[in-house]
């Protein structure tokens, strides 16, 4: 941090940083160049607060990374999550303890917590606007999330009041895909999960929910979720995208899911964004000052990256198959399981 403040206080700080995209990576990104008096224009396609797909459970991110990029206090006041337990179809497989606490906190409610950050530090944010993603100039920023592709994947979520989990996050299992549950704020659950896309599946919006569940052996949630109370405006889906490393843009320092997406069951994929955004910090701030040129500050981060996230990304790309397979499944029951996390962050 201190080789930061030194470096900013010796610059003109005169480049700015254009930013496409305003999820978990951009506009931490934007927040931590403000705090460094460096121009932010940040374009971003939706605007907030919105609902989107994604497990709301944030693991293995250091209060370091928070601090440095100056969001710690978006991240004070939430709920502390430790204990997990495991179902494959309708059978409870083992309950468990993580070493360390995951945060959990809805996407509606952070996104619009980092936006007001951002604002207040003087970031200029341009909402419901997608900027073109082909070719960048110097000094564009990819933070726009997975690219997309044909991908065989579905995610969908939805907030829902009216469940009892046994655990503060429940891992339902099955042949094609997984979804956890876990609470947020203001009493409600999130249920999220990661599908193989089911063509023979003709459900939709809310209902696809239930139907991916049913047809993953998960009966009795299913059940649960089609009797429960879902918050309006709450359910999203998301296709097209293929995971681990994302293809490069030219010209672009690409971040967060824009650079790889880890698989959902990691609850790393939040921690990459915020870990990513601090990775780029020091090379943005060089290139605003003038220091390196756009090609050098996208050669280093982009080599620290890879440096950074490599462990992680290659056991998450071994370990997440095995998911999907009844024996390895049920192995879980006895499986040390803090070794293997620690594979994951
Ligand atoms: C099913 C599922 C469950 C998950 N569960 C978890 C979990 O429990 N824990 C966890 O840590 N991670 C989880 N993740 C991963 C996590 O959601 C992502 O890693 C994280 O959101 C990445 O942040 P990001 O800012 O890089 O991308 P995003 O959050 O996707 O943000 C990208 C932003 O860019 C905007 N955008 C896109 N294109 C343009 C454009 N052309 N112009 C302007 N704006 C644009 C989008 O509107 C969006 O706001 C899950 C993912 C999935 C699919």
């Amino acid at each position: 941090m201190a080789r930061l403040s030194t470096r900013a206080s010796l610059s003109r700080l005169n480049r700015t940083i254009t930013i496409i995209g305003g999820g978990l990576t951009g506009l931490s990104l934007a927040i931590a160049l403000r705090k460094h008096r460096i121009h932010v224009q940040l374009h971003e396609a939706g605007s907030y607060p919105r609902h989107r797909v994604c497990g709301e459970f944030i693991s293995g991110v250091s209060r370091e990374t928070l601090e440095n990029l100056g969001i710690s206090a978006a991240l004070s006041d939430v709920l502390t999550h430790q204990s997990v337990c495991w179902f494959s179809g309708d059978q409870k497989l083992r309950q468990t303890k993580l070493q360390t606490p995951a945060l959990a906190i809805s996407r509606f409610l952070l996104d619009q917590r980092l936006y007001d950050i951002a604002i207040a530090n003087g970031a200029v944010i341009r909402t419901q606007f997608r900027h073109a993603t082909e070719v960048g100039a110097p000094g564009t920023v990819r933070a726009s999330g997975r690219i997309p592709s044909p991908g065989s994947w579905i995610g969908l979520k939805a907030h829902i009041k009216g469940l009892m989990p046994s655990a503060n996050l429940e891992m339902h299992s099955g042949p094609i895909g997984y979804l956890g549950i876990t609470q947020v704020e203001e009493g409600w659950y999130n249920a999220c999960g990661l599908f193989r896309i089911d063509r023979s599946i003709k459900s939709k919006q809310e209902e696809l929910l239930p139907a991916y569940l049913r047809k993953n052996g998960n009966h009795l949630l299913a059940d649960q979720l089609q009797f429960a109370k879902w918050r309006d405006d709450s359910f999203s889906a998301v296709a097209g995208f293929t995971l681990g490393n994302q293809p490069s843009t030219q010209g672009m320092m690409c971040l967060g899911d824009s650079h790889a997406i880890i698989p959902p069951f990691t609850g790393n994929g939040m921690t990459m964004a915020f870990e990513s955004a601090e990775i780029a910090l020091p090379h943005l701030i060089d290139y605003a000052a003038d220091q390196i040129s756009w090609e050098q500050a996208c050669s280093l981060t982009d080599k620290h990256l890879h440096k950074h996230f490599r462990k992680r990304l290659t056991a998450s790309r071994f370990i997440h198959p095995l998911l999907f397979q009844s024996a390895s499944r049920h192995l879980l029951k006895h499986a040390p399981i803090s070794p293997i996390l620690s594979l994951l962050r």
